[in-house]
């Protein structure tokens, strides 16, 4: 049997009617760019996250870097975040001309380790970026609080996280910025790059408005910027999918029990839930704690199975960092060092068949009894 990694043509076939409409419609409007469909589509996914601002760009890594600038943080500036996460996050800091400061990650959740922020906080420190790993929030109570103690500003990178929550927040509500993607194979996915800054600031949102394009928020006037929109057919894409979102996240979440029961009188570490959190599980990560990770995915893939590793190599760890880039690791960093070495994802997405979900099970029991 063969087992993809990602669902992005079951979901089009499932919903091509609502698509196919939705395209035909922008296509009819002949308002392609910063038109009718993409401010509807503003407005959806501002009230989807009870936040007052919602603003399209044109990739995730975008939305953290435009951020940042609205936010005023470049050359001089500190940025704290983590290393395990997409390559993306740290880029965006160094887009906006700014240090990247890497502190460890908590081993059961795998996101930013809350008692190893203040060490790293300096004079020229401004901003945090939590990253919400896999799906889950960080724990957003505990850095705001940090925070608010030490005047920083906080962009949460909720790439992987749409319509997650922690348990006694929302995503967005402790923070100054939130940065979001729509790339395909995100949960809430579209054919091509589109990403979003989601915002209760009304000077953040202004600000990336202005800055996604070319420095204008009037015809004509211009101060400086870029060209980061997201374009009207993204948005009349992304506004059918945003509808089912809740629904594929709680299916990922019947998915990852099954994994969860099945797997939990094995070797591997699993995900760790934290109480209360609504984590969306983007990706259902294992970790191997007998170091053999590449023979379990080796063998996943040999039998049919396409699970991958998120993230094998750490931002720190890629050949050439920093490239001339300011960073600095405070405090050293094995948890993310070890997640990165141990880390296996298994098919996660919502339109898995039972007997794929099966046999993937199957499958990784069968490596573990052979590999205790
Ligand atoms: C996907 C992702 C990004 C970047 O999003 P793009 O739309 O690909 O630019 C940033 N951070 C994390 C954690 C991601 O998973």
């Amino acid at each position: 049997m063969q087992v993809g990694f990602y669902g992005h043509v079951r979901q089009y076939h499932n919903l091509k009617a609502e698509i196919d409409k939705a395209i035909m419609d922008v296509l009819e409007t002949g308002s392609y760019i910063t038109g009718p469909t993409l401010e509807r589509f503003e407005h959806e996914l501002a009230q989807f996250f009870g936040m007052k601002y919602a603003v399209g760009v044109n990739s995730g890594t975008d939305a953290i870097w435009l951020a940042l600038m609205a936010l005023g943080i470049g050359p001089g500036d500190e940025v704290i975040t983590v290393t395990n996460t997409f390559f993306a996050t740290a880029e965006a800091i160094w887009i906006a001309g700014a240090k990247a400061v890497f502190v460890d990650t908590e081993p059961k959740t795998n996101n930013i380790d809350v008692t190893k922020i203040e060490a790293a906080i300096s004079p020229r420190t401004k901003a945090i970026i939590p990253v919400h790993l896999y799906g889950q929030c960080a724990e957003m109570d505990k850095i705001a609080h940090i925070a608010r103690k030490h005047n920083l500003l906080v962009i949460e990178d909720c790439a992987q996280a749409i319509d997650a929550h922690g348990d006694t927040f929302k995503v967005g509500e402790l923070s100054d910025a939130v940065a979001i993607s729509f790339i395909a194979h995100k949960n809430l996915g579209t054919p091509g790059d589109a990403g979003a800054v989601v915002t209760n600031r009304e000077d953040v949102a202004m600000g990336v408005k202005r800055l996604r394009n070319h420095g204008s928020l009037k015809r004509s006037v211009h101060s400086f910027g870029f060209n980061s929109r997201l374009d009207d057919l993204h948005a009349g894409i992304l506004s059918v999918k945003l509808k089912y979102i809740h629904e594929w996240n709680n299916r990922r979440q019947q998915i990852a029990k099954m994994y969860t029961s099945a797997l939990k009188d094995t070797s591997l570490k699993l995900p760790y839930e934290l109480p209360g959190y609504r984590h969306v599980y983007h990706l259902y990560v294992v970790e191997t704690t007998n170091g053999k990770r590449d023979d379990l995915l080796n063998f996943l893939n040999k039998n049919g199975i396409d699970a991958k590793c998120h993230y094998p190599i750490a931002i720190h760890q890629q050949e050439g960092f920093p490239w001339g880039k300011e960073a600095q690791i405070v405090g050293g960093v094995p948890n993310s060092e070890w997640n990165a070495a141990n880390c296996v994802s298994l098919p996660m997405f919502p339109e898995l068949y039972q007997e794929e979900i099966d046999y993937t099970i199957e499958k990784v029991l069968e490596w573990c009894k052979a590999n205790p």
